[in-house]
């Protein structure tokens, strides 16, 4: 029987399947005559859990460093939260109500709120909501074990390694595992963009969700037609589970086996000797992959025939470029700064920007380091800026539009990079670009910050300045474009969108949203044309850099810098020590 599923992290799995369920699905509605004592039990079982969870950040960063541990620190806040800790104590006072259904329906109530919510980071939140109310219902619930500890499922022994099927998992739950007692992991809810797809990538697990366990939709049969990963896979109708699409319709796969192949979004349940035979051999060619690969760690990022190509990282936090130098880069190819503006509730300093982007620059050691200017709106919102609710997004008021109105914050930015590149080599680039008027406004103001520096004797650094193309704007003014700038980079994940009209955040148009339309790669070819006419360089940023199925084409329309993500630097560098040109 083989299910359907999107992929959150790619690598094949074989093992038994082990099904997971949360431990407070039975909470019901008690009544409690003694509120006053109700509140303390609560009172006492956020403290404990919020105890529990700075373990798990601690277990979380020693493990997976920063990016993976942040999550926890989330969930403290929550925890703290008034609104979230009133709501909970007036319902156990007015509806005089148990702490646990008073923290379950409390969370219930928000993580809807959520839910509901036009934008995916936020829809993912209701995960985290969830898993706190689940922590503080497992704590509430040991209060009335006789003896203290009882074991949650998270924390159940896992004897064998398994593969864990869930409804839904959190990133708590998640961070609890040992990561050598799993296998990969399956579920039906969560989405590709929630901190538990980020853990586990992170923990480098293959993993699948929005698996549909029960019933069929219109929609699954559209991707099943849509699917096929190399053809020798059908996927079968999941319909064998007739009736409502929940986990139970999968309870009587606990303990069989099982297959994930995390790049095709397949889970294979109770596969034949044949299959199984096939994937044990495509794990082996995997684990050879990932040996080979280790050694090219030193090795250059040259073509057979001695054509040397930069090979650069995609960064978004600081820590990031520590698994960058690992793999021997040329330097970071795109610094996305918007975690500096995410991750805060307010905008963040010229000091504490400057503070991240001379940690950057000075582990980077004389590398360049392109630093790319703040690209906030569409998905990427932060409430302090009070970015109006738009229609559309995706076309709306993001990138270099909001900077150059907000000059204000926009110089800031501009005045932290300037002074970090005093310590090392450090370029700017601007995204979302339709215009050479543009170009100069954006230039024009780091001359301003760069006179304000001077005034203030401030030392700075020297800088070039090039562009994101990724509008089709862009690529149509490529010519006059490249008379303005040093550079250009390529950001293929939005040229896509824009050219193909295609979001890239909405599922449904998976099949549109290709990035080797031959539109998108006739832009590239063309914007690479135009830069070399100019006499400045050109690089792709976007995700399609890592497509190794293309690096010798990128090669041969002379493309001159690939950056990716630090997990396809080796992937990428292999390719290119195949290609001939
Ligand atoms: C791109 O659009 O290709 C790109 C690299 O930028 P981002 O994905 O951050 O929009
Ligand atoms: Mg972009």
């Amino acid at each position: 029987m083989i299910f359907l599923g999107k992929t959150v992290s790619g690598g094949v799995a074989l093992g038994r399947i082990e099904i997971y369920r949360k431990n407070d699905a039975d909470v019901i509605r008690a009544q409690v005559d003694d509120t006053e004592a109700e509140i303390a039990r609560f009172e006492q079982a956020k403290e404990d859990a919020k105890r529990e969870i700075a373990k798990i950040y601690e277990k979380a960063l020693a493990e997976m460093g920063e990016a993976g541990a942040a999550i926890f620190e989330v969930h403290q806040m929550l925890l703290d939260d008034l609104n979230f800790v009133d709501a909970v104590t007036e319902l156990i006072e007015k509806e005089k109500v148990s702490a646990e259904y008073a923290v379950r329906a409390t969370c219930d109530h928000f993580s809807t709120m959520f839910e509901a919510m036009d934008n995916e980071y936020m829809q993912a939140r209701a995960a985290d909501v969830r898993d706190i109310g689940s922590q503080v219902i497992a704590k509430l619930r040991e209060t009335v074990q006789e003896g203290g500890k009882t074991a949650t499922a998270a924390e159940r022994n896992v004897r064998e390694p398994v593969i864990l099927v869930a409804d839904e998992l959190a990133p708590s739950e998640l961070a609890r595992f040992d990561r050598s007692r799993i296998l990969a992991l399956v579920t039906r809810c969560g989405s590709v963009n929630s901190h538990t797809a980020i853990l586990a990538r992170t923990m480098k697990l293959p993993a699948l969700t929005g698996v549909e366990f029960g019933g069929e939709t219109d929609e699954r049969m559209r991707l099943d037609e849509s699917r096929e990963p190399d053809g020798q896979i059908r996927t079968q109708n999941p319909a064998r589970l007739d009736g409502t699409p929940e986990l139970d319709k999968v309870e009587e796969f606990d303990g069989h086996i099982a297959i994930v192949d995390g790049s095709a979004g397949l889970f294979l349940v109770d596969p034949d000797e044949a299959t199984l035979e096939k994937y044990r051999a495509k794990q082996k060619e995997e684990t050879q992959r990932e040996r080979f690969l280790s050694e090219l760690r030193d090795k250059e990022t040259v073509t057979r025939d001695g054509r040397r190509i930069r090979l650069c990282a995609n960064i978004g936090a600081v820590d990031d470029a520590d698994a960058a130098l690992r793999d021997g880069v040329d330097g970071i190819g795109l610094f996305r700064t918007e975690f500096l503006y995410l991750g805060a509730d307010d905008f963040p300093g010229e000091e504490e920007q400057f503070e991240a982007y001379r940690a950057v620059v000075e582990k980077m050691d004389g590398r360049k380091v392109i630093i790319r200017t703040l690209d906030i709106g569409a998905d990427k919102r932060a409430d302090y800026f009070h970015l109006p609710g738009e229609a559309n997004p995706a076309l709306g008021y993001r990138g270099i539009r909001v900077c150059l109105d907000r000059t204000d914050i926009f110089k800031t930015q501009l005045r932290a990079i300037l002074r970090a590149a005093y310590y090392g080599n450090v370029d700017i680039m601007y995204p979302m670009i339709i215009s050479v008027d543009e170009v100069r406004r954006a230039k024009q103001i780091v001359e301003e910050a760069k006179a304000e520096l001077d005034t203030q004797e401030i030392p700075y650094g020297k800088v070039e300045q090039g562009i994101m193309i990724e509008t089709p704007a862009a690529v149509w003014l490529s010519k006059e474009l490249a008379g303005e700038v040093d550079f250009f980079s390529i950001g293929t994940n939005d040229l896509t969108q824009y050219m193909l009209a295609a979001d890239r955040q909405d599922p449904r148009l998976d099949a549109f949203y290709d990035p080797r339309h031959p539109a998108v790669l006739g832009a590239v070819r063309t914007v690479v044309e135009n830069a070399h006419k100019s006499g400045i360089w050109a690089g792709i940023c976007g995700e399609l850099a890592a497509d190794t199925s293309l690096t010798e084409e990128f090669l041969r329309m002379g493309v001159d810098e690939l950056s990716v993500a630090p997990a396809h630097i080796l992937a990428v560098r292999a390719a290119v020590q195949a290609c001939t040109l």
